[in-house]
């Protein structure tokens, strides 16, 4: 666990993004963090040593990512993971046998996969909600709920929740709001700034944090000093770590964060744009549309709407056809990296996910996802006119 000193919260987004939670090294005045390859630590006597005695529990590069993802959530304790779903795995092992979650039903498949084959055999009670509709989410609570746990927008259907009223709900529960910002990222969606604010803020940093494909991890962000030292006992204790050279793969990643998603996001809307015109609004699901059923609140809760764009083109063989027609994009699981990915939610990313369920929640034979990239948005836009139907 990393706390965010008090002189690492000033400056703006992209000025923290390069710099928070860094130092020069103090050995060397190395600008750029170190790889600390190291499991331990030499200590003077024992006890006696720099603060360091084992690298499950502490590495320098690794606090170092914690400080910095920290600092641009807005929160004061980060703690990275060996994946994003040992991140949801480490946050569910604050609750024990009979607590009782109320989950988006809409969330990442591996998610719902993790909750339900694995955590509720171990007495964990799951109770799966719309959570676009905040009403439904405060009468799923009861006096066993620990936590709300939402994605939003939501893969891949796009959905959104209201952080600020669902917040509320937790905090009338007592429950805890845990929120998957991997979409978003902190650069468009602030959910510790969001009314009463989310209680744990995470992410799949092998997504936009690290934005180069090449690591997988997660990363979770607290406020709470009595909670964080509770997630602090659990990482020592289970030891679901980052190794300190994909913690650094994801520092580095985060030092252009803004820029990317600047990008990704100026290419979404124009790729949505295109999508609405050429199949119908209807088929597009892209919060930055003003067809979109949540556009308002999309406008009010994120400061931009991102590159994951997913479109409906009806049919399994028409999607099939899209997907391997596009040329600038390529067939792969995952997002958020610099290069363009498409996939098929149905038979890729969801499914973990029983087919009867994928249908009553809107993922269709049809739906392609795209995660839009920073190559040049004319030769995306190219792409994709020449692919469809
Ligand atoms: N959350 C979201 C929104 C995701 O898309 C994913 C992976 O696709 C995860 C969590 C899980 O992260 P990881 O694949 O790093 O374990």
């Amino acid at each position: 666990m990393t706390k965010v000193s008090d002189s690492d919260l000033s400056g703006g987004f992209g000025t923290r993004a390069v710099h928070a939670g860094q130092r020069p090294d103090p050995v060397t005045g190395a600008i750029m963090t170190p790889v600390y390859l190291t499991s331990t630590y030499v200590q003077e006597s024992p006890g006696v040593n720099k603060g360091y005695e084992y690298a499950r529990g502490k590495n320098p590069t690794r606090e170092a990512l914690e400080r910095n993802v920290a600092n641009l959530e807005g929160g004061r304790h980060g703690f990275a993971f060996a994946s994003g779903m040992a991140c949801v795995d480490g946050i569910m092992k604050l609750f024990r046998a009979g607590d009782h979650i109320v989950c988006a039903e809409n969330v990442y498949g591996g998610t719902f996969r993790l909750l339900e084959y694995v955590l509720r055999p171990q007495g964990l009670d799951v109770t799966y909600v719309d959570t676009r509709d905040p009403q439904r989410v405060a009468d799923a609570c009861t006096n066993r709920t620990v936590a709300i746990l939402v994605e939003t927008p939501t893969n891949p259907l796009m959905r959104l929740t209201d952080l600020a009223a669902v917040g509320d709900i937790a905090g009338r529960a007592g429950a805890l709001l845990v929120v998957d910002n991997t979409f978003a990222t902190p650069y468009f969606q602030r959910p510790f700034e969001l009314g009463r604010g989310a209680d744990i803020v995470f992410h799949s940093t092998t997504k936009y944090l690290n934005g180069h494909s090449d690591m997988v991890g997660g990363l979770a962000v607290l406020r709470d000093d009595a909670l964080a030292e509770r997630l602090k006992y659990i990482v020592n204790a289970a030891g679901a770590v980052p190794g300190p050279f994909d913690a650094w793969l994801v520092l580095r990643g985060t030092k252009t964060l803004h820029l990317r998603m600047a990008r990704h996001d100026a290419t979404g809307r124009r790729v949505a744009g295109l999508l609405a015109q050429r199949l119908g609004e209807g088929c597009v699901y892209y919060p930055g549309l003003p067809s979109h059923p949540q556009h308002e609140l999309a406008r009010r809760q994120m400061s931009g709407f991102g590159g994951m764009v997913t479109a409906d083109l009806g049919t399994r063989e028409r999607a099939i056809r899209f997907l391997t027609k596009v040329k600038v994009f390529s067939l792969a699981e995952s997002l958020g990296g610099v290069e363009s990915l498409i996939s098929h939610p149905a038979s890729m990313t969801h499914a973990s996910v029983p087919a009867d369920r994928r249908a009553a929640i809107g993922i269709t034979e049809g739906l392609v996802r795209m995660s839009c990239g920073i190559e040049d948005t004319e030769d995306i836009l190219a792409d994709i006119d020449q692919a469809l139907p």
